[in-house]
């Protein structure tokens, strides 16, 4: 079968059969899949209709080694041959999760030293709301159930992690969503302090932040914003989680995100990069303290687990994910291709008229569209979308966020990136750039 006729065949059957994640359903209807991708090859996908784009962010901000890596495949093929599954359930256990268990142990943040694993970030999110709680009830204090969160977060979409969303079309969507969530304003540790006060510092279990805001459109936090935050928490009692979902792992130019503040959460939450989306795992991570509290104070079972928590093929392939990053390199050279990223940012951003605030934390990024850079004021209808589409017809994949009036496009490359592959987004956005600024000229 020719590939015109296949991707005619696939396309109709996609719009019949497949509902999709965070997916206009009328533009799927009315067009069909964009891409229908074949293959990926270090940082380029390629399609069925012989196209190949450079994945600006790196798919879902996970495949941060890039694509097509044998020797994950085959790792994940030993370790199915030898035991593609057995549960961890009751206290049945098996080597790959005991040395991921490990080795996040060694590399994480302060004194983070025990895992709970999961699927993915959502249910990580979900996982950290009910440990805290459940650490609270140990520690004798039930009524702190409350979970503060930020405007322009994102955790996910299981009911809880959409309730910590502060994003409000998340929250939306659904009818109703998981009691005792509450928000604050994405930069501001006074409104924090004094939603505490309002709510009863005696009812909040917890504070949870993106150390770099991701699908909220790339906020950077203000100098000194996390260590603020840190010690309104321990004036209260509150628990810090940090949600490293897209930031842990190398991504921002040390090995987690919150390493830029010089601050310990007391959880931390993290999935996607930890096998660069070769499987699907996630977790938590508790303090030696917050562990101690469950080894001394449980007395039934941790009732809270996932058929796929430590699962071996996905723990494997994690293991396998990080000795490629520390050996190859990927911290240091996602910190210096960071820099080069923002340099060439500022470039277009000088060029245009329409470019604005450019910004990045290692490999994560953002450019702004404005219609007046003094003012910030914004386009009437978004011209994101747009250099998204632009770029796409040149070979390049970014994501537009146009929440709360946002308009802004945001990266994130895999972290193998090199030189010439940056000067090649660099080209192309530019072009892209230049394409839209031509219509409202
Ligand atoms: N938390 C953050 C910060 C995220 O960016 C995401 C996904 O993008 C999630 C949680 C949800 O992760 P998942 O889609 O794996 O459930």
């Amino acid at each position: 079968m020719n590939s015109e006729v296949l991707y005619r065949e696939l396309s109709e059957l996609d719009k019949k059969h497949f509902l999709h994640p965070t997916t206009s359903i009328k533009q799927q209807q009315e067009n069909g899949p964009d891409f229908i991708f074949t293959h990926g090859k270090g940082v380029r996908l390629f399609d069925l209709k012989g196209r190949s784009a450079i994945d600006g962010l790196s798919s879902l901000w996970n495949v941060n080694i890039g694509h097509g890596r044998e020797e994950m495949a085959r790792t994940a093929y030993e370790q199915m041959k030898t035991l593609a599954y057995s549960s961890c359930f009751a206290t049945y256990s098996h080597e790959p999760a005991i040395r991921l268990a490990a080795k996040l142990a060694d590399i994480a943040p302060g004194n983070l030293s025990a895992v709970f694993f999961t699927s993915g970030g959502s249910e990580s999110n979900d996982t950290a709301y009910k440990l805290a709680r459940h650490y609270w009830i140990l520690k004798g204090e039930p009524e702190r159930k409350k979970i503060i969160s930020r405007t322009k977060s994102y955790h996910g979409v299981a009911l809880g992690a959409t309730s910590a969303t502060g994003l409000k079309p998340f929250r939306d969507f659904t009818g109703s969503l998981a009691p005792d969530f509450c928000y604050v304003d994405h930069f501001s540790p006074a409104d924090l302090r004094n939603k505490i006060e309002e709510e009863g510092p005696e009812t909040v279990a917890a504070f949870i932040a993106e150390p770099v805001q991701g699908a909220g459109g790339l906020h950077l936090g203000p100098e000194g914003y996390f260590k603020e935050i840190r010690s309104i928490c321990d004036e209260y009692g509150i628990l810090l989680i940090t949600d490293e979902v897209i930031t842990a792992f190398g991504r921002t130019g040390s090995y987690f995100g919150i390493d830029h503040y010089s601050v310990e959460p007391d959880m931390m939450c993290f999935a996607k990069g930890i096998t660069s989306g070769y499987a699907q795992l996630g977790g938590v991570m508790l303090t030696e303290e917050l562990h101690r509290v469950f080894i001394d104070r449980s007395e039934g079972t941790l009732l809270h687990g996932y058929t796929y928590s430590g699962h071996p093929m996905a723990c494997t392939v994690a293991l396998k994910n990080l000795e490629i990053v520390e050996s190859e390199g990927l911290i240091e050279n996602a910190r210096k291709m960071g820099e080069e990223m923002l340099k060439g940012f500022r470039s277009i951003e000088a060029e245009s008229g329409i470019a604005a605030n450019a910004r990045a934390l290692g490999l994560m990024g953002a450019l702004e569209f404005v219609k007046n850079k003094e003012t910030n004021e914004r386009f009437q209808s978004p011209l994101a979308p747009k250099v998204v589409a632009e770029a796409a017809k040149r070979g390049l994949i970014c994501r537009s966020v146009v929440f709360d009036q946002q308009d802004t496009l945001v990266f994130a490359p895999p972290l193998i990136m090199s030189r010439e592959e940056m000067s090649e987004l660099h080209s192309i956005l530019e072009d892209a750039v230049k394409a839209v600024e031509k219509t409202i000229a």
